[in-house]
């Protein structure tokens, strides 16, 4: 549950900001293995390969670059998302380019490619899903697919037109871009649902959370608080942990409507809810029961503790004005009784409410004793 406003949020942001770390590690990892891959095939290559030769250092300066704009988190994420896509795209479908060019992919050349940049021409389909979504992803794999589909079918048309001898290999070029559609297909489709499963979570929790939160102040409101007691009274049951039921109600709240207008009595909702939410624990509820009546519940804090922390608490708002009116509070406290039921406690929290409305407001009276 959450007792402050904009808890919620942080805690998404800061789980953005974890992905968005993991992310970057994660491409780095990326970046790291493809320049290994480029080395070693640079240190390996064999004579009169002038593209390995001198496009892959240069491809693995650029890449190396990248590698230390992502560790330097120089450039939004996306942006650096896309130049890692384009860059890594380009080197990719360059060579695949120039095997179809300058070598014989129906011949001697058609193991190097189908046993190995064939799987760099795959994990480009993959990787763009991966890096850029759905859409991006769609991009990325159809136009890869499409550009390496055109090459290879001009090479076999050209192959049958000179009627070269090792034309019937066009087989393995036919089934190796049919393992290119198969997955193009399964990525698109696990992207797709992956991302309409995570907008259907997110749907339903911004739905649960609304449906829990008060609209005007943002604390919890009654069915939060519902949800929050029957929990902890469950808890409290079985562990006999204290749980103990603050009920708040602001002082002669309908005069400050009258006097100065209903927008400042909505202030004076916010700012008590603010200052309220501040006050609270991590692990306690503040919740607005209706009106101009908060609810606030400690679990594992006595009555006496309870009672301490809410005089410091009227204390304060007496000491601050909120939205420039002066405010005063009336507290009613009364501890939950194992087995009774939480609205047994609430009851009596009200009873003392009650009372110390009727002794003058502007206080706080729990079960036990009375401070004013
Ligand atoms: P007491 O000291 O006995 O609590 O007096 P009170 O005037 O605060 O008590 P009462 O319950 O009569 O008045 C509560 C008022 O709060 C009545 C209602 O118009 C006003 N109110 C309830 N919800 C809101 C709201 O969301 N915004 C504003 N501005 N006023 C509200
Ligand atoms: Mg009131």
């Amino acid at each position: 549950m959450d007792p402050a406003p904009g808890n919620h949020l942080h805690a998404v942001r800061t789980e953005l900001n974890r992905l968005e770390i993991y992310r970057r590690r994660t491409y780095l990892g990326v970046l790291t293995l493809t320049i290994a891959i480029m080395m070693l095939s640079w240190a390996f290559r064999e004579e009169g390969d002038p593209f390995i030769a001198v496009a892959y250092p240069a491809f693995s300066a650029i890449l190396a670059l990248l590698s230390v704009a992502f560790w330097r988190k120089s450039s939004p994420l996306r942006t650096m998302e896309i130049t890692l896509v384009a860059a890594v795209g380009t080197m990719i479908l360059s060579r695949l380019a120039w095997h179809f060019t300058f070598s014989d992919p129906l011949n001697e050349h058609l193991l190097l490619l189908a046993g190995g940049h064939y799987w760099a021409v795959g994990i480009l389909i993959v990787g763009g899903f991966i890096t850029l979504g759905y859409r991006g992803g769609m991009i990325i794999g159809i136009a890869t697919f499409l550009f390496s589909g055109i090459l290879a079918t001009h090479e076999v048309f050209g192959c049958f037109q000179a009627a070269g001898e090792y034309c019937h290999n066009w087989v393995y070029l036919v089934r190796i871009h049919l393992f290119l559609a198969v997955l193009l297909a399964l990525t698109s489709a696990g992207t797709l649902l992956r991302d309409r499963t995570w907008s259907a979570f997110s749907r339903a929790e911004a739905l649960q959370h609304w449906a829990h939160t008060d609209p005007l102040c943002g604390l919890a409101n009654r069915r939060g608080a519902d949800q929050f007691l029957s929990a902890e009274a469950a808890l409290a049951d079985r562990y006999q942990r204290p749980l103990t039921i603050i009920l708040i109600d602001i002082d002669e709240f309908k005069s400050i409507n009258d006097d100065h207008g209903h927008e400042v009595g909505d202030a004076v909702i916010c700012g008590f809810a603010e200052i309220l939410s501040n006050t609270v624990r991590e692990v306690d509820l503040a919740a607005r029961w209706g009106g101009d009546e908060f609810l606030v519940a400690t679990p594992g804090v006595d009555l006496r503790s309870a009672r301490h922390a809410a005089q410091r608490c009227r204390r304060a708002i007496e000491r601050a004005a909120i939205a420039g009116v002066p405010v005063t509070v009336t507290v009613g406290i009364a501890e939950y009784i194992p087995g009774k039921g939480v609205s047994d406690a609430i009851c009596r929290a009200d009873a003392m409410l009650y009372q110390a409305k009727a002794a003058g407001r502007n206080r706080v009276i729990t079960e036990a004793c009375e401070l004013t």
